[in-house]
């Protein structure tokens, strides 16, 4: 199979840097027509990237991963975007309940490693059971995030799920952000106002003070070295030889370019 590597990516990543984050959704839906869903834990920048696809009318699919330990909040969040936006929400859920996994491998989120581990089976391993009815997933990582995110490219290849990652939102600042939910009246999950800036599963999230780091509430009891959950393979890889492997015609859509193999 043809292979999309990082790097190819680099010219379409350039042109697209002044791409309004509509226009990128509207690309996405077009180039991997029926194979393209958006990935939200509808926090704030999910849930405008949602009402951005209710609006465009765009048939994308968002999938939320309920890990089970998830707050009743955030469950009340995605119904509500759901219902009132129009959206096709698929709800993905871990082969074991947290009692399950508990039971057989004990309380894995209280140690590093058993975090990474915990993180593994209640999010990534539910999404990648789909991963193969999609060649594009949407994001909502923006760079004023920080961190990691400063970097974080509009296309990437995500060769865990091999599928093209897209960040329509990644440089929409926090002014703009906010802008555009005030303006639209974005739904947006309570306990974002309620000191909570991120929110991931109960047992792992905690609100923050104001003068503390807005992601200083994840994983607060295991230090400041764990910062992502890995769902997101640009927080934690910026390798520009990873790459997916995808039908020709879809890269060469992609690239925006013709492949002749006429010699
Ligand atoms: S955020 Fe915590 S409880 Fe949720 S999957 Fe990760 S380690 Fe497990």
């Amino acid at each position: 199979m043809p292979r999309l590597s990082q790097s190819d990516l680099a010219e379409r990543n350039k042109a697209f840097e002044s791409s309004e984050p509509q226009d990128l959704l509207q690309w996405a839906a077009d180039t991997f027509s029926g194979r393209v869903a958006a990935i939200s834990a509808l926090q704030a920048a999910g849930s405008v990237v949602c009402h951005m696809i209710g609006q465009l009318g765009l048939d994308i699919p968002v999938l939320f991963v309920d890990t089970g330990v998830n707050f009743p909040e955030t469950l009340a969040t995605r119904d509500a975007i759901g219902e009132s936006y129009g959206l096709d929400i698929r709800t993905l859920h871990p082969s074991q309940t947290m009692d399950e996994q508990t039971t057989q491998l004990g309380v894995l989120y209280v140690t590093p490693d058993g975090q990474k581990e915990c993180c593994r089976l209640r999010k990534i391993e539910p999404l990648r059971a789909v991963a193969d009815q999609f060649d594009c997933l949407i994001g909502s990582l923006r760079r004023s995030e920080g961190g990691q995110r400063s970097y974080c490219p509009i296309l990437a290849a995500d060769p865990e799920m091999n599928v093209v990652r897209v960040n329509p939102l990644v440089n929409f600042g926090d002014e703009r952000l906010s802008g555009y939910i005030d303006e639209h009246s974005v739904i947006l999950n309570p306990l974002l106002a309620q000191g909570y800036p991120t929110i991931s599963c109960n047992r792992c999230t905690t609100p923050v003070l104001e003068n503390e780091p807005r992601r200083a509430g994840r994983w607060r009891h295991l230090g400041p070295w764990q910062a992502y959950c890995g769902i997101n393979p640009t927080d934690l890889d910026s390798d520009t030889e990873t790459a997916v492997e995808l039908p020709q015609q879809l890269i060469d859509k992609v690239l925006g370019r013709e492949t002749d193999f006429v010699i």
